[in-house]
């Protein structure tokens, strides 16, 4: 089954064809335009999908299958995300849907971030997926045709923690490539011990990172001139050690809780060599990762979900009442 799959959630314009599983192309135009502003500005976002959406798509079908009668699905992203922005992506495919008369159906982001890892690996349900990006982190246990959630961030996403902690330190957004890349240059013995909060008051494995890039504010603040280049080494590398310790603490007590199962680690957050290593470590190599392209938002991810949504029977067409969640509608 050849896949048409487009994305427009937030600030990557991609438009990709799978065909059977294997990815023939996957186009992503990252709009940098933001990095000035320190986020995403969503007005500007949608204008930018405009501009691009049709013309990534001629790209892919031109250097793929050469015309869209080849196309036997059209998966679009429909929620969670920018309203304006998703309306870009989903327009689009209704009029391509109307005017070639293929079918059609919405995927939800987050589904996408877990399928990518079934591109590459032949990973199949049941497994535990750790969903960490820009606006979501989320574990889920992931069955054939449902997800349960097992924990969730109270406050902040772990990549937004990334991204405000960069912010402070003067990196652009998004910031996560940066923490990493400093991270990596500390050398010291002496971390400073950031808190990884114990969210206990709630069921489940859940985070809290808005407590932690506090933390690191105040830590910042207190000195009195800017950071030299290895202190800011090291507030990185500390950072990104709580990030670390607050995942695997969650997962140890969902092993505890659930059972063993291989665990899928997905979406933005996951492009980090540092947490794969140590999740690696953590779940004994039963743990898969996308490679860093297919983590990061793009729209292989979302024609993989439609067509295996597909397949099962799912016939779900785009919708566009706003939602920030992936457990409580599927149809
Ligand atoms: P969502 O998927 O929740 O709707 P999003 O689509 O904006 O949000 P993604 O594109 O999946 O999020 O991920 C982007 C996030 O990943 C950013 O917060 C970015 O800083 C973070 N990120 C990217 N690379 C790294 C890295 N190497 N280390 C840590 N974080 C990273
Ligand atoms: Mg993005
Ligand atoms: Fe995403």
């Amino acid at each position: 089954m050849r896949v048409l799959g487009i994305e427009t959630s937030c600030d990557e314009t991609s438009v990709a064809i799978i065909d059977n599983g294997r990815v023939r192309a996957n186009e992503v135009f990252t709009q940098d335009i933001h990095a000035v502003y320190g986020g995403v500005v969503p007005e500007i976002a949608s204008r930018e999908h405009i501009k691009k959406v049709a013309i990534l798509c001629k790209k892919v079908i031109d250097t793929t299958v050469g015309s869209l009668d080849a196309i036997d699905l059209i998966a679009v992203t429909d929620r969670p995300g920018l309203a304006g922005a998703l309306l870009v992506g989903v327009s689009f495919a209704y009029g391509l849907h109307v005017a070639e008369n293929i079918p059609l159906i919405g995927v939800n982001h987050l589904e996408g971030h877990i399928a990518a890892v079934t591109i590459e690996h032949s990973l199949r349900p049941p497994f535990f997926a750790l969903v960490a990006s820009g606006g979501h982190t989320s574990i889920y246990r992931v069955a054939e045709d449902s997800y349960s959630i097992l924990g969730q961030t109270i406050d902040d996403a772990a990549g937004e923690a990334f991204d405000k902690v960069g912010k402070l330190l003067g990196f652009p957004y998004p910031a996560g490539p940066y923490i990493e890349r400093e991270a990596r240059r500390y050398t010291g013995s002496d971390p400073i011990e950031f808190p990884v909060a114990q969210v206990t008051q709630y069921d489940g494995a859940n985070f809290s990172f808005s407590g932690l890039k506090t933390s690191v504010k105040y830590y910042v603040q207190k000195s009195s001139a800017p950071l030299s280049e290895d202190e800011r080494a090291r507030v990185c590398y500390s950072f990104q050690e709580a990030v670390v310790a607050a995942f695997v603490q969650n997962l140890r007590t969902i092993l505890h809780e659930h059972g063993s199962l291989p665990l899928a680690f997905v979406g933005g957050v996951a492009c980090n060599g540092r947490l794969r290593e140590a999740l690696s470590e953590e779940f004994s190599n039963d743990v898969f990762f996308p490679s860093p392209k297919l983590c990061a938002d793009n729209a292989a991810m979302i024609a993989q979900a439609g067509a295996r949504l597909y397949q099962r029977g799912v016939r779900r067409f785009p919708r566009m009442e706003p939602t920030s969640r992936l457990t409580e509608e599927r149809g």
